[in-house]
């Protein structure tokens, strides 16, 4: 099954995303994680990705679009995958139903998060994640219990140098742009589930069971 993670930045994706990978039993697959991997250990798609990543821009499509294509070829992806932050325009939106489909395989879903702009800044001025094992926190709603180290692992907990008041409307604005428009992309042909991001953690993994059927 091959499931999209759409919302804006700081929708929850990343959050919800590991009790989806974990009912389907398929890989989760974060465009933003494999950039963050890649520039940890400075490979070269590492830094060129981080020239884009700090200035709130996206990374071009061509890059973004082999690096999936690539992650989809992998045994684990026979099953399909979680789609999180990809695709982010029309034409990754296009590259990815050509790489399915070159696989006898297509788009079943596309779950897109909903919450207001407003709510985006408190959430992503407040994140932190764990630099070992990614996990989510926000310094009000969900800190660590011991104050930057990690509850599951005892990693450092650190905050994204892209999660800066300046940067955050970048990223905010690029979204509405480019992204925003495969809203209408997916609702066309029928794949689109909208989720109310808005409410508990909880509520909105309810909401994703139930449009999964799950
Ligand atoms: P995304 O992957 O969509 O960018 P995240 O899952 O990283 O978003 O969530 C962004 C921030 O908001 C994190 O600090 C997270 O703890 C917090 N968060 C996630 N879901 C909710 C929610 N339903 N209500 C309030 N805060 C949330
Ligand atoms: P968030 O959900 O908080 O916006 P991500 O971790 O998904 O963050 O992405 C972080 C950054 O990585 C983006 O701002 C962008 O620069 C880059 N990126 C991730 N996925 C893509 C994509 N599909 N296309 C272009 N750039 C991407
Ligand atoms: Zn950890």
């Amino acid at each position: 099954m091959i499931v999209i993670l759409l919302g804006p930045p700081g929708a929850g994706k990343g959050t919800q995303a590991a009790a989806i990978v974990k009912s389907l039993k398929i890989p989760h697959v974060s465009t933003g994680d494999i950039f963050r991997a890649n520039l940890e250990y400075e490979t070269a798609l590492g830094l060129e990705a981080k020239k884009y990543m700090d200035q709130g821009q996206l990374v071009p499509d061509d890059l973004v679009v082999r690096l999936v294509a690539d992650r989809l070829s992998k045994p684990d992806a026979e099953a399909g995958a979680l789609l999180d932050g990809f695709p982010r325009t029309i034409v990754q939106a296009q590259a990815l139903s050509d790489i399915l489909a070159a696989k006898g395989k297509k788009v079943d879903r596309c779950l897109l998060l909903e919450v207001p702009d407003q709510d985006l800044i408190a959430r992503l001025s407040g994140r932190r994640l764990c630099r070992s094992c990614g996990q989510g926190y926000h310094i009000i709603s969900s800190p660590p219990k011991r104050e930057m180290i990690c509850d599951k692992c005892g990693g450092e907990v650190y905050q994204r140098d892209d999660d800066q008041a300046e940067t955050i409307k970048s990223r905010l604005a690029v979204y509405h742009e480019k992204t925003q428009p495969l809203v209408h992309w997916y609702q066309s042909r029928g794949l689109l589930k909208v989720i109310n991001g808005q409410n508990d953690p909880q509520t909105v993994q309810s909401e994703i069971a139930q449009a999964l059927g799950l």
